[in-house]
């Protein structure tokens, strides 16, 4: 017999987790299945000896301090019902955005970067003032909000080009699917969750996240199968009657919330799961290469004591697809052993992270031993990378690794390994199949958090009070 669900979710990636709970919380018949062995999706981690790693966190964003009302961190853990505590929250030491004429200080006390745009931008600080004003009015979340770009919002108010540069420059690499701007709405979500809440890190990383969710999940007695990759979503007459997993197995359900992305849930769908059509919703086209350095010394050890770096080597920020396999010419650095705590680490021993823009298609046509060499030569470059970021640097590599978007396409089946998802969002979640939402990336809300606060609300508005 075919068991039969009130709601399957697919992933068990922070969206899809968070939306899973809401739903059992509330006492749903709910599944979520996960194509993969582990949870986390986009964010998830690995051990290698030793050493934990995570997958994608250099921090987690909308840092506000224990018992702040009515922001983004504060409710998604009300509506889990997780202690603000169990996270064990570390907050950044300072972050840097570093151009070749300027560098921009921010903490998680917000004063200290408006000081920074004070000082080094005087001309603009009335301007400044003013648009922090407006993106603190401004409804980032509202569900029916059109799609429109934020540059052309920002040079409404800001005249130098190069303070714009810098300002979006962190946003833009941490959250938006678009090349070179992102839609307003997500640019706002950005600003507050990175410039006005801040940076954290939870004692063990990810995996603390992971199974604060986990625990939760099962302690509301909802249901997960791994290694379950779902192949078709079935619907007759465009409502939804079930899924097809990879193996045969049917499962039926009333509602499906799929965590996958737009165009990936779009592609099963169809009769054939490969295809996709001129009316497809957009592959996103930013993805991204990542080299993990283990290092002989902490990085305080040589002199450099920001969390993370926000690196560029011109005076524009040219946040897109590269045409070379990546693009060394800008970076992000995150050293997270400059969190205030970082005692979960291999004891004497720091890491480096470097991020760069990457190109999928070139990575994705190389052959296995050209593809091992540009890992290699990737991982020089972001040493390089380092020694400009921290000229102090003298320390030993005890362990590397390199990933690369095809590595991301294989562990999260998002096509062409993007990572901000697509640029058609569904911001209510709503697809042409009723029964049939999406949550996470693609509806809109990214980032640890922003997933988290996607799955609640997608389980909230179509899962408990439809
Ligand atoms: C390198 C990197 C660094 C990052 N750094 C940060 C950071 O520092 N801070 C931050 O806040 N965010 C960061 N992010 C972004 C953050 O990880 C994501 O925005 C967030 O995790 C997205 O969650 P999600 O639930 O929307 O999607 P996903 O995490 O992609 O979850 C989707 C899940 O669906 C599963 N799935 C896909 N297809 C199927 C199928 N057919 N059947 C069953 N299951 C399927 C996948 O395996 C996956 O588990 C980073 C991401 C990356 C890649």
């Amino acid at each position: 017999m075919t068991k039969k669900y009130d709601t399957i979710v697919i992933g068990a990636g922070m969206s899809g987790l968070a939306a899973a709970i809401r739903l059992a919380m509330f006492g749903k018949k709910v599944c979520i299945l996960e194509k993969h062995f582990l949870t986390g999706g986009l964010n998830s981690y690995y051990k290698r000896g030793k050493r934990k790693f995570d997958v994608g966190l250099h921090a987690m964003t909308n840092f506000v301090p224990k018992g702040t009302k009515r922001k983004p961190l504060t409710k998604l853990l009300k509506q889990l019902r997780i202690p603000w505590d169990a996270l064990e929250l570390s907050e950044q030491k300072s972050s840097l955005i570093q151009f070749p004429s300027e560098k921009l200080m921010f903490t998680n006390d917000f004063e200290v970067f408006r000081t920074e745009i004070a000082q080094k931008f005087p001309h603009e600080i009335d301007n400044f003032n003013k648009f922090v004003q407006y993106i603190e009015e401004f409804n980032e979340v509202a569900l029916d909000n059109k799609t429109y770009m934020a540059k052309d919002v920002a040079k409404k108010f800001i005249k130098d080009s190069q303070l714009i540069e810098m300002i979006f420059c962190p946003l833009l690499i941490y959250g938006s699917a678009w090349e070179n701007d992102m839609d307003f709405s997500q640019f706002v979500i950005m600003f507050k969750s990175i410039y006005l809440e801040g940076f954290c890190r939870p004692n063990g990383g990810v995996r603390t996240i992971l199974n604060l969710l986990m625990d939760k999940y099962e302690a509301v007695g909802g249901e997960l199968i791994f290694k379950a990759e779902v192949v078709k979503v079935i619907h007759s007459g465009d409502k939804v009657k079930g899924v097809e997993l990879k193996d045969g197995t049917i499962l039926e359900c009333d509602k499906v919330i799929s965590s996958m992305g737009h165009p990936e849930t779009m592609a099963v769908t169809q009769e054939s799961p490969t295809i996709t059509n001129e009316k497809s919703p957009a592959v996103g086209p930013l993805s991204f290469c990542e080299s993990i350095a283990c290092l002989d010394k902490k990085p305080t050890d040589f002199g450099f004591d920001h969390t993370i770096v926000f690196y560029n080597e011109s005076d524009t920020y040219n946040y897109r697809k590269p045409e070379t396999l990546f693009d060394h010419t800008s970076a992000v650095a995150c050293f997270p052993n400059n969190f205030q705590h970082d005692d979960d680490f291999v004891e004497g021993e720091g890491i480096a992270r470097i991020t760069y823009m990457a190109n999928y298609k070139l990575w994705k046509e190389l052959e296995r031993k050209v593809y091992l060499e540009h890992k290699n030569d990737l991982f020089e470059k972001s040493i390089e990378t380092i020694k400009r970021i921290a000229p102090g640097f003298d320390a030993n590599i005890l362990f590397k690794d390199v990933f690369t978007p095809t590595t991301i396409e294989r562990y999260t089946g998002h096509f062409e390994g993007t990572v901000y998802g697509s640029t058609d969002k569904l911001r209510d979640g709503r697809t042409s199949i009723e029964g049939l939402y999406l949550c996470g990336t693609d509806q809109g809300f990214l980032g640890i958090v922003g997933a988290m606060l996607s799955g609640i609300s997608m389980a909230n508005l179509h899962g408990l009070m439809e």
